[in-house]
């Protein structure tokens, strides 16, 4: 069976640590592969060894940190059909899905090109007679990332193209569910150019995140996970002051007015709802149709769709709407959560639970479930399912449904369906979510721009990719320079102000 080991001074290596865990093939229920956990050992001399080989790439120019990144855009698209393919393999989502993963990673490094102009900083000629003031941006030194199992292309690229453009050396500590994406992407790093040492890929699971953690060579964190653990890696990171941004789950709500286009938001819920298995953060998991005759035809428009959904293996090409979760243990507790749902007295509309695939009867399928009339009590409503269920709130007003999304504990994102511009400004503004859809069911931004929810979907002050991600692995140093014949007048001795 496939051993997975760590990535470490740039070349496969295998695990020391005796302990291992099981990669599955979702759609068979397979162990296809076991990957190593590092021990505390392990991540000190992978740490200690990014902090030798960060001094001298952290004074490499910028641009020619880019061109790394721009051979890595060259080769990540050469390769997009093999990343695709293992990320299928031990995800489960479809092989389209799984392009979509490495793509949007993959336009985060296109952004990373342009490091030297957001690297720049800031001039001020003259900011008093004969003196100059600059600020500059400078690596932190070492710095990790640890990221989940459901984008193990996309994440780990947010976090390691600008940290790594930005000078600083990486500690990848991604997913131990499907850990062979990330380390074909160390391997194409170094194909791209950057020098070995600079990025190590560290398999492992609590005890790995907590050496991490307690690192006191390591200046900062960016997590993305669910909600328990992005809040205990923010306080733990904060004990040794470690800059920490940390990403948790999300309930996401999409708003249906009764002007907005049936057709146009039952196909956006469809979509959004059930694709991946509805294992996204920006999955829309409540629907709330304002208006009882809206969520009549709303929910007779959606249920023929989600019933015409084709569930199966990656393996099955274009021919599948989303294929199985991601472990046995996913599959139990979405399941109970249904049976939550059933007996709290939430109307089960399209019931997924008998659902079997012949020929793939150990996979972790779970069938498409649709609940209707579900209330803010109820667990299904309170709970991240990170299933393909999705519950229908029936609001009697706007004010009501944009209160439902307010009131929720989580702010990743959010969308509203109108035709009416008001509306949907009002809700633009109001709403206390980090990311806004207005006819658009899953607003996740361009690279260019910056990803982040709001309350307990993130911790930290800093969102991921754009500026902010520039941001938050550099730090700055503001330089006061006076070069003035009027030094020879004599020293002064009182806190000037810029005269
Ligand atoms: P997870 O929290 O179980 O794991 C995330 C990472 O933390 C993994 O690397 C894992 O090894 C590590 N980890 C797990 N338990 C740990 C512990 N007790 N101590 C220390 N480290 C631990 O999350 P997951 O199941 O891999 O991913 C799904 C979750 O991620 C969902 O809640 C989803 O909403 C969230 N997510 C959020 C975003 C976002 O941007 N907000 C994006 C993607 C996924």
């Amino acid at each position: 069976m496939e051993q997975i080991g760590h990535w470490i001074d740039g070349k496969r290596v295998a695990g020391t640590s005796g302990r291992m865990a099981d990669v599955y093939n979702p759609a068979t229920g397979e162990v296809q592969a076991q990957v190593a956990l590092a021990s505390t050992a392990e991540i000190e001399a992978a740490v200690a060894s990014a902090a030798q080989a960060q001094k001298a790439w952290g004074a490499t120019n910028p641009q020619r940190r880019a061109r790394v990144m721009m051979e890595m855009v060259r080769l990540i698209n050469r390769d997009m059909d093999k990343l695709a393919e293992a990320i299928s393999r031990e995800h489960g989502k479809t092989f389209p899905d799984a392009k979509g993963d490495v793509q949007r990673g993959l336009e985060v490094i296109e952004f990373c090109i342009g490091a030297p102009h957001l690297l720049k900083g800031e001039f001020t000629d003259s900011a008093g007679p004969g003196i100059d003031m600059y600020s500059m941006r400078q690596p932190l030194g070492v710095v990790a990332g640890i990221t989940p199992f459901n984008f193990p292309a996309m994440i780990p690229l947010w976090k390691l193209g600008p940290a790594l453009v930005s000078g600083n050396a990486m500690i990848l500590k991604p997913s131990e569910r499907d850990p062979s994406c990330p380390m074909m992407l160390a391997e194409l790093l170094q194909e791209a150019g950057l020098p070995d040492g600079v990025f190590q890929v560290i398999n492992g699971d609590k005890e790995a995140v907590d050496a991490i953690l307690d690192s006191p060579t390591i200046q900062a964190v960016g997590f993305v996970g669910s909600t328990p653990i992005a809040q205990y890696i923010y306080e733990r990171a904060a004990q040794t002051g470690k800059r920490a941004q940390c990403f948790g789950g999300a309930k996401n709500h999409m708003i249906i007015m009764p002007d907005a286009d049936m057709d146009q938001a039952a196909d956006a819920l469809v979509g959004a709802g059930y694709g991946a298995a509805g294992e996204r953060c920006m999955a829309i998991s409540v629907a709330v149709p304002v208006g009882e005759e809206t969520a009549d035809r709303l929910i007779e428009k959606l249920v023929p769709r989600i019933e015409a959904l084709k569930v199966g293996p990656y393996t099955a090409g274009n021919d599948v709407d989303f294929g199985p979760v991601v472990t046995a243990a996913a599959k139990a507790n979405i399941l109970r959560l249904v049976e939550t749902g059933v007996a709290q007295g939430a109307e089960l509309v399209v019931d997924g639970r008998d659902f079997s695939l012949q020929g793939y009867e150990n996979g972790f399928f779970v069938g498409a479930h649709l609940f209707d009339r579900v209330t803010p009590d109820m667990d299904i409503y309170k709970t991240e399912i990170f299933g393909p269920v999705l519950s229908t709130v029936r609001a009697a007003s706007y004010e009501e449904a944009i209160g439902l999304a307010m009131d929720h504990e989580y702010g990743n994102g959010t969308a509203i369906f109108t035709r009416d511009g008001d509306a949907a400004r009002d809700f633009a503004n109001r709403i206390n979510i980090g990311m806004v859809g207005i006819n658009v069911p899953i607003p996740v931004p361009l690279a260019y721009h910056t990803f982040g929810g709001w309350k307990r979907s993130g911790f930290g002050d800093l969102n991921q990719h754009g500026p902010d991600a520039f941001r938050f692995y550099t730090r700055t140093k503001t330089v006061t320079s006076r070069w003035p014949s009027g030094i020879k007048d004599g020293a002064a001795f009182n806190f000037k102000a810029m005269d």
